[in-house]
């Protein structure tokens, strides 16, 4: 196989799936037609260049740093692509069933999608519920789908033979403090011990270099550690704008809660782009010129109605897309898509491929968790939208996003589970314990595989997070408490997008000199700021 033929090929796939994903999403095209674009490069994804890829890096000396990276990361996408081809046709008979389902709800007919929006929508708690229950059965129709896609994904990850774990050899720095070789080698035997045979998640930890057991003690230290700041914030929140108890809240409310906000005029529809601009005007990025970020702000029927970023062609073709209702989620969203957009946007032309399309995802969402952070700033919100008198609104703000981040907390620790035994019998009872526990909002077991993505993209998230929270302070202290209307930070920023998805969250993270990551200014932040 020939490494560099492979990498052609590799960038020639990214660039027609985001167009197709793009032109899709956009409302531009009816059909997401992805068929013809798998079809043509089959090749890439085949258990023939995932042996060749692995051949190539296992014969690549620990010396050539680079060119050991390169190589995980087209091996990363390989065992993606192989993945999802080996349950293609499920993965669209379940969005076929989403797309085409309808549901006869208080005189009206509604699609799946449109359940979604009046659930957060609806004031009357009752209806809400209603409504909840209703959709809820409509997941439930297709769950045997989804029961079988994921254990054909778990079958298909044991066809694959074992990926050598970054974090096993010195290429990579670990995340703990002090990995002493001793340690290192106890951690190995725990690993081994928990997977004696391949599966799902040991193949994911091995990919992404990672140390699953470590990120599930720190997800459960995070929901211990904010467990009193969160039940006094949410009980007082719930009493306040629901008017409910806190033992009385379902997972129906906590989309309203979450959805709702009395501030909601101070995010005009008409302002959105023009905060954008000024926001990173302030870092001296004049986005008016900036050619290769093209922003779509064109309303059309069949537009998805929440903003995203499609690296076309990484940096010269990078759609952000948005279509403005106004409020704050839709601030919140730009704002993390444009995080996005300009770390693509900035990213090295002379960068391999798969250094732009290719990475560890808490990287490129650290980025977008700067940006959507903004609205969760006294100063930022004060300068930008003249909202001065924001100390409840940002109290608000971060109540939503611990909800969230726990959230995700326990979605990780369910995930591991889920995919280290693929025990499906009793998965539903763990989700729903698992987040009713971690939220506090009494969820029940008919989202357990629909609240669900591939790859442990919960990690990645997570991971995120916490970085957001040590680079922000670091950029804070370096810049001002006002860094973003600081043209040195973003001189600083475009320094780091430039090498784009070259470096994981972590090796990023100690190259600036403020790893590894923790949790604990994550969770810090919460408790000072919600107290
Ligand atoms: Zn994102």
């Amino acid at each position: 196989m020939k490494v560099e033929q492979y990498r052609e090929e590799y960038a020639s796939f990214n660039e027609g799936f985001l167009r197709e994903f793009y032109l899709h999403y956009s409302g531009q095209k009816p059909a997401l037609d992805l068929g013809p674009i798998y079809e043509r490069h089959r090749g890439l994804f085949s258990l023939e260049s995932i042996a060749g890829l692995r051949q190539h890096l296992s014969e690549t000396s620990e010396h050539f740093e680079t060119t050991r990276a390169s190589l995980r990361h087209l091996l990363t996408f390989a065992i993606n692509n192989f993945l999802e081809a080996q349950v293609e046709s499920l993965t669209e008979q379940v969005s076929g069933q989403e797309a085409s389902a309808t549901v006869e709800w208080d005189g009206r007919v509604m699609t799946f999608q449109e359940t979604a929006i009046a659930v957060a929508n609806q004031a009357d708690r009752a209806l809400r519920n209603d409504l909840f229950q209703t959709r809820a059965s409509m997941i439930r129709a297709s769950n045997d789908l989804r029961a079988e896609r994921l254990s054909k994904l778990h079958e298909a990850s044991r066809s694959i033979g074992p990926i050598e774990s970054p974090i096993d050899s010195a290429a990579a720095p670990r995340t703990d403090n002090s990995a002493g070789a001793g340690r290192q080698q106890d951690a190995e035997l725990h690993r081994e011990a928990q997977f004696s045979g391949r599966n799902y998640a040991s193949l994911y930890q091995d990919l992404l270099g990672l140390d699953f057991q470590q990120i599930e003690r720190r997800c459960r230290e995070l929901l211990a550690r904010t467990e009193a700041v969160y039940v006094a914030s949410l009980s007082e929140a719930l009493r306040q704008d629901v008017g409910i108890r806190l033992d009385q809240a379902r997972r129906s409310d906590a989309v309203y809660f979450l959805h709702h906000s009395p501030h909601g005029s101070r995010f005009p529809a008409q302002g959105l782009l023009g905060v954008y601009r000024a926001t990173m005007g302030g870092l001296g990025i004049k986005t008016e010129t900036q050619g290769n970020i093209l922003i779509d702000d064109e309303p059309r029927p069949r537009k998805n109605p929440r903003a995203f970023c499609a690296p076309i062609r990484i940096p010269c073709e990078i759609r952000l897309v948005i279509r403005p209702f106004g409020g704050q989620s839709d601030y919140l969203a730009l704002l993390h898509e444009a995080g996005h957009a300009q770390h693509y946007g900035w990213t090295s032309s002379s960068l391999p491929a798969e250094f732009k399309y290719t990475g560890d995802a808490a990287l490129t969402e650290t980025y977008a968790f700067l940006f959507n952070h903004l609205p969760g700033d006294p100063a930022w919100l004060s300068a930008m939208l003249g909202f001065q008198d924001n100390a409840d609104f940002v109290k608000a703000t971060m109540l939503a996003k611990l909800v969230t981040v726990r959230r995700y907390a326990a979605k990780f620790i369910y995930e591991l589970g889920l995919h280290s035994n693929g025990d499906l019998e009793n998965a539903p009872s763990l989700y729903a314990d698992l987040q009713t526990d971690a939220t506090k909002f009494k969820t029940g077991e008919a989202e357990f595989l629909f609240d669900l993505d591939d790859g442990f993209y919960s990690a990645g998230y997570l991971r995120a997070w916490a970085l957001e929270v040590q680079l922000r302070e670091h950029i804070k202290s370096r810049f001002g408490w006002n860094w973003w209307a600081s043209r040195k930070a973003g001189n600083f920023l475009k320094e780091i997008w430039e090498t784009g998805e070259r470096f994981t969250a972590d090796e990023m993270a100690s190259m600036i000199g403020i790893g590894p990551i923790t949790f604990d200014c994550l969770i810090d932040e919460f408790i000072n700021l919600l107290n």
